[in-house]
């Protein structure tokens, strides 16, 4: 190869950098969080690797992080021993954006700089951050495990093209140093960096050295040393007691662990003692990433084994449908070795994962069950964001499944409205006299669902029904046939057999009726011969003249139609 090569960033790095110049500039500072999270993973991987790679670590064993400056270079450079990066990593991973569902990301920028800067939080900031307060950035790395000539350096002023090229560099890990642009000068003290760490990286477990600095009485000024210092606490957040830990360190950390901008919903923090010993930290984030719904979407919950970082994304530390909820889990008893593969043969991985499915639960309720004001109002937050996720666990938690129906929420008649905030308990509390079963129309939109014909009848007799629209309730449904002992039943199948809310006299006119219309639904089934299994008379219309139902153990129309939109 040839040493120094100049290349192009991709399309939508250029677009990424510009955007987050313009939206993130009053909050500038935060490009040292990143690169300091960035850093701190760097040790998580070398840590992790060097399990297998012992002699990976030299004579340089004591994973931290440096922040230094130069003032009359005006640069500032955050400096790790971790894993660093080969030729071919720094080019991936500097020059692309590897994240899925980038492409459909971009789409979606508005270019309104205040509605993009949040869905750039959603996306997670990142590397290029620092290009907010530098114009030029060079970076040094070597990957561990390789000869001194291969460490790369890569700079770019961050306008469309970056240079890569060989050089010789004595240490493993990466150095990365900003050229401050004009007017950031602020960045070049001790003092300014100091507290930015301390505000926004106090949870990172590795030290965070700085140099020290003291007054020189002949120059009459602070004067830097060679002597270093740790500037935060480096242990690992979730390992300290509760008692010691802020708020602020538990939402920089789910910042740290998330890549969100966002402060996260809720949060639990919790040691389990006994035949499993583990630590959970777990999150429910305020917004739904944008690639919620994309299956090989990251981040999910970190796996540590006695503080040591063994996998991100451990899929089978949760099921499925709690896939919103970011953390840590460490834990005492899994080999140090453990694969994918093992997880999912393992007792530990199971009791860890059904207590930890309980925790969210728990969290969830806590917000779902509570008076206060600012709880409701994050149940309904993160009902809006995550209840059709939510909704899969009827079908995929069977023992849970009680607890998760009591936090479904729904549209309903009794409130017309499109907002889903109606739970299963206030419904069977409202019901009728004589009503024992919940009734509930499905539809492809609210709209559709609300004018539903068949819910003339129970509009007219004053009886609620569920409104249900979303994507994933016809499957719900099939695995959700009770709830409190009250059947869950479709407004739109069978006969429909009001129950006790018709009363003898009705039932009666009903049944003359029926008998007067016998000739002229005869005349009908032979006219639709095979368009339709049956005709009859129907007492569920009150403006309405007809309306098609299926049958009672047939699938929906609305399902009939989703499968049919699905190519089935
Ligand atoms: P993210 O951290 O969300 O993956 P970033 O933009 O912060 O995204 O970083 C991009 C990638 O660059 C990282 O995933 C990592 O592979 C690499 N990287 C960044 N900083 C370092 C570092 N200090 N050491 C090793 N690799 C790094
Ligand atoms: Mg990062």
């Amino acid at each position: 190869t040839v040493n120094k090569e100049t290349l192009g960033f991709q399309a939508e790095v250029k677009q990424l950098l510009q955007l987050m110049i313009h939206s993130l500039y009053s909050n500038k500072e935060i490009f040292l969080r990143e690169l300091i999270s960035n850093a701190s993973d760097a040790s998580d991987k070398l840590r992790f690797e060097g399990i297998e790679h012992p002699d990976w670590y030299g004579d340089d064993p004591e994973l931290k992080i440096k922040v230094s400056f130069d003032k009359a270079a005006r640069t500032v450079t955050i400096a790790d021993n971790g894993i660093g990066m080969s030729r071919e990593e720094v080019i991936s991973n500097l020059g692309t954006i590897a994240r899925s569902g980038t492409k459909e990301f971009f789409s979606k920028l508005s270019g309104d700089q205040q509605k993009d800067a949040a869905l750039i939080g959603q996306f997670g900031v990142g590397f290029y951050s620092a290009f907010i307060v530098a114009d030029r950035i060079t970076v040094e790395t070597r990957r561990a495990g390789l000869p001194a000539q291969d460490g790369i350096r890569w700079e770019s002023d961050g306008s469309g093209e970056f240079t890569v090229e060989n050089v010789d560099l004595a240490q493993r890990g990466t150095a990365i140093t900003m050229h401050l642009r004009e007017g950031e000068d602020d960045f070049l003290s001790t003092q300014k960096l100091k507290s930015i760490i301390r505000k926004y990286s106090d949870h990172i477990s590795l030290p965070i050295q700085m140099n020290k600095e003291s007054w020189d009485d002949d120059k009459k000024e602070q004067v830097i040393q060679d002597e270093m210092e740790s500037i935060n606490q480096s242990s690992a957040l979730w390992a300290r007691s509760k008692s010691e830990i802020t708020e602020e360190q538990y939402t920089e950390f789910y910042k740290h662990l998330s890549h969100d901008y966002e402060d996260p919903l809720c949060y639990s923090l919790n040691r389990v003692e006994g035949r499993s010993e583990f630590t959970q930290l777990l999150y429910v984030p305020t917004r739904a990433p944008f690639d919620l719904w994309d299956r090989n979407k990251r981040g999910g919950i970190k796996l540590y084994v006695k503080r040591v970082f063994i996998m991100e994304d451990a899929e089978q530390l949760l099921p499925m449908y709690l896939r919103f909820v970011t953390g840590v889990i460490d834990s005492v008893d899994l080999p140090l070795n453990v694969s994918r593969e093992i997880l999912q043969e393992s007792r530990d991985v199971k009791v860890i994962r059904e207590s930890s499915t309980k925790r969210v639960l728990s969290m969830l309720e806590d917000l779902a069950n509570n008076d206060d004001e600012l709880k409701k109002e994050k149940y309904r937050t993160f009902w809006t964001q995550f209840g059709q996720v939510l909704k899969e666990g009827i079908g995929e938690d069977q023992p849970n499944k009680e607890r998760i129906s009591k936090l479904l929420r729904f549209a309903s008649t009794h409130t017309d409205s499109a907002d889903q905030a109606v739970s299963l308990a206030e419904y069977v509390a409202r019901m009728k006299e004589g009503q024992d079963k919940i009734y509930y129309v499905t539809g492809d939109s609210f709209n559709a669902a609300k004018n539903s014909p068949h819910l003339e009848i129970f509009r007219k007799k004053g009886v609620e029904v569920l409104l249900l629209t979303d994507r994933v309730d016809e499957w719900m449904l099939s695995f959700f046939t009770e709830f409190d002992a009250r059947q869950m039943t479709s407004v739109a199948k069978g006969g429909l057999d009001l129950g006790s809310l018709s009363d003898e006299k009705e039932k009666q006119e009903h049944e003359e009726t029926e008998k007067g219309f016998k000739d002229l639904l005869d005349r009908m089934k032979v006219v639709l011969e095979d368009k339709v299994k049956d005709v009859r008379v129907t007492f569920r219309l009150t403006d309405s003249p007809a309306c098609l139902v299926s049958d009672e153990d047939e699938l929906s129309g609305n399902l009939l139609r989703m499968l049919k939109a699905a190519g089935q």
